[in-house]
């Protein structure tokens, strides 16, 4: 498969063809300028028909589908080339410096498009080579005494050459790895962008798939440190997605006590190995901590079929990614955490500490909703002063907090009371209409059946259209008045 940015093998080994093609096509051109070289001079046909000969082997080299043919097959060039060398000498005739250069170019041309120690393996085809034509009459003992140099030389060169491709692909290999790895990372914080923790962690699994894990999970360690949850999988087997598990299962909790992060090559014959995963084929598997601020709250895992090494990109990549749900865990919490204090402190704005009913700003706001045949009781209790000064405030207190309880008891569904002030309360009875007047006379009797230490006197006012909350409320304090002035511990109903 190809990618824009890593180039393949079969790339390479076209290159490499084209590459020779290069020096074949020089090779037919110093054929066609021998013609004018002096003495001896080659003849017209045959520095023509070398040149031709030449640069037909260039076309081959160059349009020959090496990517599709074995690596090896590569190394026709360098026979080809020698014989070449033969003939050129033969007929054409080089002198010794030519010579000795044509063999170094074929050398460094095996060093790039061969792997390293093929100069080595071809280097007494490279020696018979070279003493070939100098056997020829005509060449002195000098030239054929130069094998012993330029031998090794072309093999030091080929290797010193291939050494350096080596390690340049290495370069670039691992670079290719680093830049997919960071994309993919960045592509998945992009992602987790969000305070949804869930959406967080769901990115963290889909970004490891795209780095070419089978499998991954994500552990939830619970409070205790004795469980943890499967908090979310990739296609690992439905045994191990149980909600909970104890933490001795699989390589969890080893992640979790050892603060580090765990790696198995060899997973099946892992003392610690989960059945169903080995069933499923996993080969290799790691597992690495996910930091809450000092402290491990889960771990991520994820595995391969293959057997495939976890590298070390595999492992940074684990451990960027921990850190990036480990950070939106955090802020999702803090969050959570912020949403949840906001909400208390909206709730006990509205709530009177002492009776554990609304206070005046929560009554104000059920007021504001009130509709015709919503009752309003206004309840005071009876000569509540003399408790304070007989039995003392703190005795007061506790029959306040205990009419707040009772009061709450007192409710139905959408019914609500609220601590008015002092020691008057208010409640509202939802769509109650003319019921109105014996809810509240069993609610008096109630409080009177608790055997209070003071009875209550009720005003009641039914909200009837056209008028406002705030005359209802007038209308029920009024008939409260009139309770407290006909003899208190009683109800009395507002007039129409
Ligand atoms: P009445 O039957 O006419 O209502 O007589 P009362 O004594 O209940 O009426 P009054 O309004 O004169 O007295 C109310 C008392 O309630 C006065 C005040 O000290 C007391 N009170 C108000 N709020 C609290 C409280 O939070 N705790 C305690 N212990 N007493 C309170
Ligand atoms: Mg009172
Ligand atoms: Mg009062």
């Amino acid at each position: 498969m190809m990618t824009r940015m890593t180039r393949t093998l079969g790339d390479e080994r076209k290159t490499a063809g084209s590459r020779a093609a290069v020096l074949f096509l020089v090779a037919g051109f110093l054929c066609a300028l021998s013609l004018f070289k002096p003495d001896p001079k080659p003849s017209l046909p045959i520095a023509i028909g070398l040149a031709v000969a030449a640069f037909a082997v260039a076309a081959a080299l160059h349009f020959s589908p090496w990517d599709r043919w074995h690596p090896r097959a590569l190394l026709i060039v360098a026979p080809v080339a020698y014989l070449f060398i033969y003939v050129f000498d033969v007929f054409i005739g080089t002198n010794p410096y030519a010579y000795s250069i044509s063999f170094i170019l074929i050398s460094i041309w095996i060093g790039l498009a061969q792997p390293q120690y093929t100069s080595i393996v071809l280097s007494p085809l490279t020696a018979a080579a070279y003493l070939l034509p100098l056997l020829r009459p005509g060449h002195s003992s000098d030239e054929l005494n130069s094998v012993w140099f330029m031998a090794p030389i072309c093999v030091v060169i080929g290797e010193i050459v291939a050494r350096a491709v080596t390690e340049f692909n290495r370069s670039r290999t691992e670079l290719n790895t680093r830049a997919k790895m960071l994309s993919i990372l960045m592509r998945g914080a992009r992602s987790m962008n969000t305070l949804d923790a869930d959406k967080v962690l769901e990115g963290s699994m889909d970004s490891l798939i795209e780095l070419g894990f089978d499998g991954a999970a994500f552990n939830l360690i619970s409070e205790d440190g004795q469980t943890f949850r499967t908090f979310t999988t990739r296609n690992l087997p439905a045994d191990y997605e149980q909600p909970l598990h104890p933490l001795t299962y699989g390589i969890t909790g080893i992640v979790y006590s050892n603060l580090e992060p765990m790696i198995i090559d060899d997973y099946p014959n892992h003392p610690t190995a989960v059945p169903a995963i080995k069933g499923a084929g996993y080969q290799v598997f790691a597992g690495v901590p996910v930091w809450a601020e000092d402290k491990v709250i889960g771990v991520l895992l994820a595995g391969r079929k293959n057997k495939k090494r976890i590298s070390s990109h595999d492992r940074e990549a684990l451990e960027r990614l921990a850190a990036q749900a480990s950070g939106a865990l955090v802020n999702a919490r803090r969050f959570e955490n912020e949403r949840r204090t906001a909400q208390q402190h909206a709730e006990s704005s509205m709530r009177d500490p002492l009776t554990g009913l609304g206070n005046r700003r929560q009554i104000d706001a059920t007021l504001a909703k009130l509709f015709p045949n919503d009752a309003v009781l206004m309840i005071d209790l009876d000569r509540f002063k003399s408790v304070n000064d007989t039995d003392g405030h703190a005795a007061g207190d506790a029959l306040l907090a205990k009419l707040g309880g009772f009061l709450k008891s007192q409710m139905r569904e959408g019914d609500s009371a609220g601590r008015y002030g002092g020691e008057e309360f208010l409640i509202v009875l939802k769509a109650i209409g003319d019921d109105a007047l014996s809810a509240a006379e069993r609610i008096a009797q109630a409080w009177r059946d608790s055997k209070p230490r003071t009875t209550m006197s009720i005003g009641v006012a039914v909200h009837r259209f056209g008028v406002t909350a705030e005359d209802t409320v007038k209308r029920a304090d009024t008939a409260l008045y009139e309770a407290k002035h006909t003899g208190r511990d009683r109800v009395c109903e507002a007039k129409d």
